[in-house]
């Protein structure tokens, strides 16, 4: 009988520890068992709010609106609402690529692309964010939404999403963050770790799945935080806004 190799380098998932090298494979198991239910689930635990903050985000990466080409790349990007956004908002030579590592997630997004009648503009590859098979400097933009705090080692991503950007190419993030506003700090804790496991486990009958969801979310860097290790991948110009008080932010930097 082989014995548990307890040397492996363990990290977070969620609130458990995991080895480092199986991570991967329980965020795949998440948004597996998911993936049917994302959007609907999405707007209920939120209650709306994300498509706001999308709406925000797709904004204020200002898609070129005349007929200048310019190729977006949207990682982990799950079913679509950012490419769809995007696609809507830009000019008709304005193209994006959705990259996600789960095919059930890529599937839904297939549909919802279709459905939007988009599948000219959008194209979905399946793909790891810390290894993008695209070549250097390949794309105007790249955007990462509610995405980046799943992925295992976030530099490796962050440095990925410097080689494939242009130079002048622009890296948009949206993540939740740190909420710092008095009360509304109490009224989230109460959402994340009573209604939401409720709400995944009476809505989408996996709880585990949706206190994952809220336990990665309280171990992603801060904004602070997070926009250096934006900068220390090589990002200038690096800022960020926050959204709803924290709840969420957008990060933003060039490639300069
Ligand atoms: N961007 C979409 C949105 O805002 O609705 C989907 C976000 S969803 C919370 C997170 C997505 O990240 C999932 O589709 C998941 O498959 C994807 N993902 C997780 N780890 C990834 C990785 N290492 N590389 C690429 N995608 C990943």
């Amino acid at each position: 009988m082989t014995e548990p190799d307890n040397t492996a380098t363990q990290t977070s998932f969620g609130y458990r520890d995991v080895p480092e090298d199986e991570r991967q494979d329980h965020v795949n198991r998440v948004f597996a068992a998911v993936a049917e239910r994302y959007d609907l689930m999405n707007d209920l635990m939120s209650g709306g709010l994300h498509r706001l903050w999308k709406d925000d985000f797709v904004t204020a990466l200002n898609p070129p609106r005349g007929d200048q080409a310019f190729k977006l790349l949207d990682v982990a990007g799950g079913t679509g609402d950012i490419a769809i956004r995007y696609a809507r908002a830009a000019g008709r030579n304005a193209t994006a690529v959705l990259c996600d590592i789960s095919p059930e997630m890529i599937a839904v997004g297939q549909r919802r692309v279709q459905d939007a009648g988009l599948e000219d503009r959008i194209t979905l590859t399946q793909g790891n964010a810390e290894a993008l098979p695209f070549p250097d400097r390949s794309f105007d933009a790249y955007t990462i939404a509610f995405g980046i705090r799943n992925v295992t080692h976030i530099d490796r991503a962050l440095a990925e999403a410097f080689r494939v950007l242009r130079v002048g190419g622009r890296f948009m993030c949206l993540e939740f963050s740190q909420v710092d506003v008095p009360i509304l700090d109490k009224l989230y804790d109460f959402h994340s770790f009573t209604v939401i496991p409720r709400l995944g486990a009476l809505a989408a009958g996996d709880e585990p799945a949706y206190r994952y969801l809220v336990e990665s979310i309280r171990k992603f860097p801060p904004q602070e935080r997070f926009a250096e290790m934006i900068r220390a991948a090589g990002f200038e110009r690096v800022s960020y806004r926050n959204l709803t008080g924290g709840v969420a932010a957008i990060h933003s930097g060039w490639k300069i």
